[in-house]
């Protein structure tokens, strides 16, 4: 990726419905925060930066999942493609053997959920398959976010992981090793739990330790190299954060990663509900200016939920991958 080049940004259709509640740590049914005015206030800041446009990337029935071959257990697409297919408008459903371990039923299936959660994931592929053949930079606005959807399991707002599809379709591309980074304030279990399934791809992820934040202890403990997770009990300062993603690039370097997905999540910011860091908007400038300037490089959209920090999070990334002291003229 050259200095001042464009990065495109594909954004998921809106074919189905998203889930309006959740439930808190505190067991109490609450409204979500996966809501359509956050990726909208992303999408502002990226468009923000100059001749950067969002293309809506078109999905159609019947379903298409083959991208999900191998990234998820074909009897839970199975059922969850039933369950969202047969529910009324206004149901529910929680509980069902689909959760991962440790972790409580948070996550409702309603109707059309389905239909969202693929087209999400339609969209880290065509943005992935972009990022290949035009070996740049490319963003993909997926709603819902897939980083805790792992191979038989959903929660944490995913259903299906994104990022893992993004990777595969790396790799279906022509590029033989791809590495995942995950940037989200919460660690991507969903994520670690396909990618060491695969062959020659990497996971690495900065996030607050599981021993304080969601998706609770016990999960880092799974990972073994070449998987680097590293979850940080307290706030890192800037210095230590940035030292850590280039740790964790050169570990990609050196195995020999030729591609890179990043699951990017802007809850690490200051007064995000469900973060807890005091992070500023501007800080995603020095994070995506250590990413590579040659791609394939996608970015998949995670989390973030501080509705007034987003675009201002979303422009600095885009300014930083671009390497721009100002917005980026056409
Ligand atoms: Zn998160």
């Amino acid at each position: 990726m050259n200095v001042n080049s464009k990065v495109r940004v594909f954004e998921s259709a809106r074919t189905g419905a998203v889930a309006r509640e959740t439930i808190g740590p505190d067991g109490t049914v609450r409204r979500s925060n996966e809501t359509r005015r956050r990726t909208g206030a992303i999408a502002r800041g990226l468009t923000s930066v100059g001749g950067v446009e969002v293309q809506i990337v078109p999905t159609h029935r019947p379903y298409d999942v083959q991208l999900l071959e191998g990234i998820h257990d074909p009897d839970y697409i199975a059922f969850l493609m039933s369950r969202s297919e047969t529910l009324k408008v206004g149901e529910v459903v929680y509980e069902h053997e689909f959760i991962a371990r440790e972790v409580q039923p948070d996550t409702p299936i309603v109707q059309g959920v389905f239909s969202s959660a693929l087209a999400a994931a339609q969209c880290a592929a065509f943005a992935s398959r972009v990022a290949v053949q035009s070996e740049s930079a490319t963003y993909a606005l997926c709603r819902p976010p897939g980083h805790h959807a792992g191979y038989r399991f959903m929660g944490g707002y995913c259903y299906l992981n994104n990022a893992a599809v993004a990777a595969k379709t790396m790799r279906d591309y022509g590029i033989s090793k791809v590495a995942v980074l995950d940037i989200d304030f919460h660690f991507g279990n969903g994520t670690l739990d396909i990618i060491k399934r695969q062959k020659d791809m990497m996971f690495g992820s900065i996030h607050c330790s599981t021993k304080k934040a969601f998706p609770s202890l016990g999960y880092e403990a799974s990972a073994q190299a070449p998987h680097i997770l590293c979850g940080f009990e307290s706030e890192p300062s800037e210095s230590e954060y940035l030292a850590t993603i280039d740790e964790i690039l050169s570990c990609f370097m050196k195995n020999g990663s030729e591609g890179l997905v990043v699951s990017t999540g802007y809850d690490i910011v200051k007064d995000d509900p469900h973060g807890g860091w005091t992070i500023q908007p501007e800080f995603f400038k020095l994070i995506a200016e250590r990413l590579p300037q040659n791609g394939p490089v996608c970015l998949v959209q995670e989390g973030g939920y501080a509705l007034e920090s987003l675009a201002e999070c979303s422009r600095n990334l885009i300014l930083g991958l671009t390497r721009s002291e100002t917005a980026v003229s056409e």
